[in-house]
């Protein structure tokens, strides 16, 4: 492993970053079998009408079931997977993999509106405009079942390649949405060049809603401005009712998080769906 940094370079690492390198190492290249092996799901948790109370739409969000390791997080592989650039594989087999389940859903009955997260190392390769539409036609989807879930690195690292993704994916009436809003280094001034329809409150800017009249500032000028903009905005990671009555006199349009569902299989997610909409 030494000689993959350098001749004699382990010197300079102590025994906890060599175990640290050496697993990255090691999850790195089981990452490569992952896909094959289909150690790979997708989880899907609901997004709510904050006026209806009614579900929306869901966003699938990938999980890894490491053969020896269980789950590993999404926010551990997904970067590795950009770096070691498995992440068009993997990205491929997301694409996929809510399309079919769109279709099965559709046969039992229930249309349901899914999200899909996307890195910008995939606007990057240039086909992932091509992969959506394939997926979509292949099951028989119409494009306005689908949305996308960007942030804003895409915009950092490939800008040209993602704003004509994005004008593409819109053109076909599927729905693009700013992820995590507020937590990077150039927010406005994207929202102020791309046309796109939802926008995702980080939920770093909700966690303190009651207590921080900042936050509070802060997340009501994003949803008035989003309005005046015509975007749809979501509140992500809402974990108690306090957070929820204070978005609620904020006009906010939906609403994501613990409190209404954590991300659930696929059959969870439809009991749970199913007994959602025939309630009240
Ligand atoms: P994200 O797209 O912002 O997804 C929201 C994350 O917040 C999810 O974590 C979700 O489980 C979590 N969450 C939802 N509600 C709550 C809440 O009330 N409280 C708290 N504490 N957390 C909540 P998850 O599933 O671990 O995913 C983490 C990130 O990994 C995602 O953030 C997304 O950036 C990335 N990711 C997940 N699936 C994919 C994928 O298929 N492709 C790509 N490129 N990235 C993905
Ligand atoms: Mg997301
Ligand atoms: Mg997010
Ligand atoms: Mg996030």
């Amino acid at each position: 492993l030494a000689k993959d940094f350098g001749r004699n370079s382990f010197r300079f690492f102590s025994s906890e970053q060599h175990r640290m390198i050496q697993s990255r190492y090691q999850m790195g290249s089981d990452l490569q079998v992952a896909i094959d092996n289909q150690e790979f799901q997708l989880y899907y948790q609901p997004k709510v009408s904050l006026k209806t109370g009614k579900p929306t739409s869901c966003e699938a969000l990938l999980r890894w079931l490491h053969p020896q390791l269980g789950f590993i997080s999404p926010e551990e592989f997904i970067p590795l997977a950009e770096d070691l650039d498995l992440i068009n594989r993997i990205g491929h087999y997301v694409i996929e993999e809510a399309c079919r389940q769109m279709a099965d859903w559709s046969l039992q009955g229930d249309t349901v509106n899914v999200a899909i997260n996307v890195s910008a190392k995939q606007f990057q390769q240039g086909d992932i405009v091509e992969q959506i539409f394939a997926a979509l036609q292949q099951h028989q989807i119409p494009p306005q079942q689908l949305s996308v879930e960007l942030t804003e690195t895409s915009f950092l690292h490939c800008p040209e390649e993602t704003k004509r993704a994005i004008n593409e994916l819109r053109s076909q009436g599927i729905q693009v949405a700013i992820d995590d809003f507020g937590t990077g280094y150039s927010s406005l001034s994207y929202i102020r060049n791309m046309a796109l329809d939802i926008l995702k409150i980080d939920r770093s800017f909700l966690i303190n809603l009651e207590e921080s009249e900042v936050d509070r500032a802060i997340v009501s000028s994003i949803i008035e401005m989003s309005h005046v903009l015509g975007l749809q905005v979501v509140a992500e990671g809402i974990e108690n009712e306090t957070q929820l009555n204070i978005l609620k006199g904020m006009n906010c349009d939906q609403l994501q998080g613990f409190l209404l569902a954590r991300p659930m299989p696929p059959e969870d997610f439809r009991n749970w769906y199913h007994h959602q909409m025939n309630s009240r």
